[in-house]
């Protein structure tokens, strides 16, 4: 049996009528460019779906796990094609069902006829198919509510086609059709899953690590570059902005009270992403901040966080459980790479007891107690930023240079 075609129905799209045309475009170079290196097919792009011709199966299984993962798909069928004859429908649906000869099956045909040109209708077909079935296939029997599978067959203008999967897809919008936000991503499971979470709705993303070298390992900066690279996978081209936080979290241990240091520290991080994220445009941060998960991811904890900003803090993993936050890592691939044991600097500096619910005008107080703008300003300058390229290769901050560093980014590190 040889799939002829692969049909990509895009659901939610659909109903962004305005921006379809541009969004049907982004979809079509996303597939294209999650296919590269795949051969035997093209692709035909119409306004309610997309056609990907099959010149040969010989890719079929690899475009199949690739489709899966392209946002803005809602679902699609590899599908076998007749022209738009009767028999040789017939012929097709016997090739269909050449695997499933041996066992008994239950099964029903569903007829959609776009095509209001063909001779038969809806129920005719149905009859005329579902005849052939029964009387060639002793052991398929009719089940219209429950079937093992259902025959679907959809005569177009372009011929008949028929087939039996909906292989689900991500679905959400095509990368990069809405704005940017910039996301903090530490090591842990949680942001890059959010990072994920926000492409998959076409959010532009970039992200922002904070380390405090020499506490924190090469390994540490190391599992950044890996799951920023795993992130562009998908989307193509993702900037990572690397902070340089010894000097000012240091500052922050020593004179903020121990059990308010993480507020501060969190407080301060989302001040340096606020002025990064203004500089690159980004409309809003990010954070995989998930509600109570620990200690500082209260209510109370984001009240004082979010106060130093007036930017939207987007979470989108705010009300999900971890099993199934640890699902999507696994899903996406950076569960392996969260689960490396270098810690970032958060870990580092945990103080024995932060307060689970701290309070908005002792934080404010404690700030205020010293100047923190030259410090600010220091780190703000040590901020070095990388894009990563289709491929996870590294482009330096010299983007004029467009200077190639090496695969395993150490020289970076
Ligand atoms: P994650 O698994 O994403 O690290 P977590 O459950 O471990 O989350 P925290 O360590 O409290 O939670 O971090 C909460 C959020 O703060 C993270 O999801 C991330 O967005 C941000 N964050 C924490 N540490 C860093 C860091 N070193 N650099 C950038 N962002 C960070
Ligand atoms: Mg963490």
């Amino acid at each position: 049996m040889e799939y002829s075609h692969i049909i990509v129905r895009y659901g939610e799209l659909t109903l962004k009528s305005g921006n379809r045309n541009e969004f049907l475009k982004k979809l079509t170079k996303n597939i294209r460019y999650n296919l590269q290196g795949l051969r035997g097919f093209h692709v035909q792009t119409k306004r309610d779906r997309m056609y990907i011709h099959l010149d040969s199966n010989e890719h079929v299984e690899q475009i199949i796990e690739k489709l899966k993962k392209v946002p803005g798909i809602h679902n699609f069928s590899p599908v076998l094609r007749a022209s738009l004859d009767v028999e040789e429908a017939k012929k097709v649906i016997d090739n269909l069902l050449e695997t499933k000869k041996d066992t008994s099956y239950t099964f029903k045909i569903q007829t959609k006829r776009p095509n209001k040109n063909f001779a038969h209708n809806t129920n005719e077909l149905n009859n005329i198919f579902g005849s052939h079935v029964l009387v060639n296939y002793k052991n398929l029997k009719v089940d219209v509510k429950n079937p093992d599978f259902v025959i679907n067959v959809e005569v177009r203008s372009e011929g008949i086609f028929i087939f039996t999967d909906f292989i689900k897809g991500i679905g959400g919008f095509p990368v990069n059709t809405s704005s940017k936000a910039l996301l903090l991503l530490s090591g842990g499971i949680d942001s890059p899953v959010a990072a994920h979470t926000l492409q998959v709705k076409g959010v532009e993303v970039e992200m922002i690590h904070f380390q405090s070298p020499p506490f924190t390992s090469e390994e540490a900066l190391q599992k950044i570059f890996d799951l920023t690279k795993k992130l562009s996978e998908v989307v193509g081209k993702i900037k990572l902005h690397v902070v340089n936080f010894t000097k000012l979290q240091t500052e922050i241990v020593k004179r903020i009270p121990s059990n308010y240091t993480m507020t501060s520290t969190r407080r301060f991080m989302l001040r340096i992403a606020e002025d990064v994220a203004k500089k690159e445009g980004c409309l809003a941060i990010a954070t995989g901040e998930s509600l109570g998960q620990v200690a500082s991811q209260t209510l109370e904890s984001m009240n004082c966080i979010n106060n130093v900003t007036n930017m939207p803090v987007l979470r989108p993993l705010l009300t999900m459980d971890k099993v199934d936050i640890i699902k999507i890592a696994k899903e996406i691939d950076t569960l392996e790479i969260s689960n490396l044991p270098f810690e970032d600097c958060c870990t580092i500096f945990t103080p024995k007891a932060p307060k689970t619910k701290p309070r908005l005008e002792k934080i404010s107080a404690y700030e205020a107690r010293d100047d923190y703008s030259e410090l600010m300003e220091e780190t703000l300058a040590s901020v070095k930023t990388y894009l990563f390229d289709k491929n996870g290769r590294v482009i330096t901050q010299d983007m004029k240079e467009e200077k190639i560093i090496k695969e395993d980014f150490s020289d970076l590190l």
